[in-house]
């Protein structure tokens, strides 16, 4: 773990830390009775990369409770235990543009509008797989776990808080077994969700959750699998459209990534392939999204370029040589070679080609990975260059990576 300010990213976490912990607007959450007890200054913020380096500044081993925070990791979880046709049956993939307790139910097909919001998380909870609510509750907790690095636990207290108050909650559950949404018994569905609400973990797990899911499924400080990747793939995407309640729209032009608030003040950020962000500030704003995570994280993706929009030509150049005569040609690429590299790759071979049959020269030597989309349009190449009469030789084609 780094330390306050000896490396350029804990020192921009804590800059912002320093900055927005002046910010006083919002407020604490209190319809649960038990959140109205949160510290209001209490502000940490923590990012993870791919490779499992942590950076954080402020409060981030207090433990909080998750409550919205856990509805895409509780959908990884069902739509890796079922596939996305059992779950889109009972839940759409629509942002409802309405408040996270809203009952948004398609008049048509009955079912919420997406897992973000309260209803469809209560329907993707019914939906984990299990003998009884215990084993249910059981592995959704094993499974936060696993998305954390490390075994997480149950705030009693803010449980029995909400089971106390939840009735719109259990009202919502009720409507959607009339219209067919929820599997199973509306009342046990409610208590899972909301032991499921009242899961803790502190703001250094909620970025190791994160980086989880912008690693393709895997804990980058674990190593473990947690989800399959196209698991991963579209809980990202219904976190970019649906993640942030009805200010979605605006947090995606403004900061550009996937994202998860809560309304105990938790808020996740990924960006795909590069990171996991956690923020923990009690104070929310008038759609319940925390205050100083949302201006932190408009900040941070700012400076950093984090947008997912803004695409940054990669750092080299794909093909490094292209040489061609009357009687043939050689291209030599290097790097990973992704969608984007091997149509530069495949282009410079059409360009090298000669006008008739000759010889072809494709040097992958110092190329370091080739992704599946890659490979495919690599052989595609060659093939249709083979067909066009000409010799083609490939050299030190790696395996996927
Ligand atoms: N347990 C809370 C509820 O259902 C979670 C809501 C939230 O975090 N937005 O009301």
């Amino acid at each position: 773990m780094s330390d306050a300010a000896s490396d350029v990213v804990t020192e921009a976490l804590e800059e912002l830390r320093q900055r927005l912990q002046g910010l006083d607007e919002g407020a604490v959450a209190d319809y649960i009775p038990q959140l109205a007890q949160a510290d209001p200054d209490c502000f940490g913020l923590a990012l993870v990369s791919m490779d499992g380096h942590r950076y954080r500044a402020g409060r981030c081993d207090t433990e909080f409770t998750l409550q919205s925070v856990t509805k895409p990791f509780v959908l990884a979880l069902a739509l890796a235990e079922l596939g996305p046709e059992a779950v889109d049956r009972r839940v759409g993939t629509e942002p409802s543009g309405e408040a996270f307790n809203a009952i948004s139910l398609d008049p048509a097909t009955g079912r919420p509008a997406n897992p973000m919001i309260n209803a469809g998380a209560i329907a993707v909870t019914a939906l984990v797989p299990a003998a009884d609510p215990a084993r249910r509750f059981a592995r959704i907790l094993e499974c936060l776990g696993r998305f954390a690095g490390r075994p997480l636990a149950v705030d009693e207290a803010v449980y029995r808080s909400e089971a106390e108050t939840g009735d719109r909650n259990r009202a919502l559950a009720y409507l959607m077994r009339g219209t067919g949404a929820l599997a199973g018994d509306p009342a046990e569905a409610v208590e899972t969700y909301f032991r499921q609400c009242a899961v803790l973990a502190t703001v250094d797990d909620l970025a190791v959750m994160a980086a989880t899911l912008a690693n393709g499924g895997v804990n980058p400080v674990t190593g473990a699998v947690v989800v399959p990747e196209p698991v991963a793939v579209r809980v990202l995407a219904l976190m970019a459209t649906c993640g942030m309640y009805d200010a979605a729209g605006d947090w995606m032009v403004r900061v550009g990534l996937p994202a998860k608030s809560g309304v105990s003040g938790g808020l996740v950020a990924a960006g795909p392939a590069r990171f996991g962000i956690a923020v923990h500030s009690p104070p929310l704003d008038a759609v319940g999204n925390p205050v100083r995570g949302v201006a932190a994280l408009r900040e941070l993706s700012g400076r950093f370029g984090l947008h997912l929009m803004h695409n940054p030509a990669p750092a080299a150049a794909t093909v490094v040589s292209l040489r061609r005569d009357e009687h043939g040609g050689e291209v030599a690429a290097q790097g990973a070679l992704d969608f984007t590299a091997a149509e530069r790759v495949v282009s410079a071979l059409g360009e090298c080609a000669p006008e008739s049959p000759g010889t072809v020269l494709l040097d992958l030597d110092r190329v370091t990975a080739v992704d599946t989309t890659a490979e495919a349009m690599l052989r595609r190449a060659l093939d249709l260059l083979t067909e066009q009469g000409h010799t083609v030789t490939v050299t030190g084609l790696p395996r996927e990576g």
